[in-house]
């Protein structure tokens, strides 16, 4: 492939999926049908701890991340997996339940969806679901993930250690050290390939 990072032209946002006992950043979602409750696609990474929670729970909600919203909500529910760390204690922005699903304050907006069906991609899960609530909370932009992507080093505030080489994922912004990068290498946070790093010295 020439240059993959075409990609992020496409317009995705930046959501915050939730579910009882799961939560992380997406960005592929869309709306693929219209009426009074509408369904939404959103995929998730199979190797996501989200995705396995997503696969038993039958509601899930996604809030609407946007460019003046909190970038710590990036680190806590995009960078780390709730295999270690119960992201909704850690979280920056209060959580409230709504429709019995967890939902994260303080976003442009949120809706709560009901699952309907699943289709399992190689690397992603469609979860597919209909809009049941929403709400809109500020008039604010929201962030698509381009934006994310082209400013990611000052949302992240991500730091090398001088004088030492170091890879930066430009999906998450984990830092990997050393010389090279190993050819199958592969980011331990969001699971991207060697072509995906950076190299900062
Ligand atoms: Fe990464």
């Amino acid at each position: 492939m020439k240059n993959k990072r075409a990609l992020y032209k496409l317009t995705h946002g930046m959501y915050v999926l939730s579910t009882n006992g799961g939560a992380c950043f997406v960005d592929a979602v869309c709306q693929i049908s219209g009426g009074d409750n509408p369904l939404v696609s959103v995929a998730v990474m199979k190797k996501n701890y989200t995705n396995e929670v997503m696969h038993k729970e039958n509601k899930f909600a996604l809030s609407i991340f946007g460019k003046d919203d909190n970038a710590e909500l990036i680190k806590n529910y995009g960078l780390q997996s709730m295999r270690d760390v119960d992201k909704f204690k850690s979280s920056p922005n209060e959580i409230e339940m709504i429709e019995g699903v967890p939902v994260i304050k303080g976003t442009i907006g949120y809706l709560v969806l009901e699952k309907v069906d699943t289709i399992e991609n190689d690397t992603h899960t469609l979860f597919i679901g209909r809009v049941i609530e929403a709400d809109k909370l500020k008039d604010s932009e929201p962030m698509t993930y381009g934006y994310y992507q082209d400013h990611k080093d000052e949302l992240m505030k991500v730091k090398t250690e001088t004088g030492k080489t170091a890879w930066v994922c430009m999906v998450c912004g984990y830092v990997y050290y050393g010389e090279e990068l190993p050819d199958d290498f592969t980011c331990p946070i969001c699971g991207v390939g060697k072509e995906m790093f950076e190299k900062r010295v």
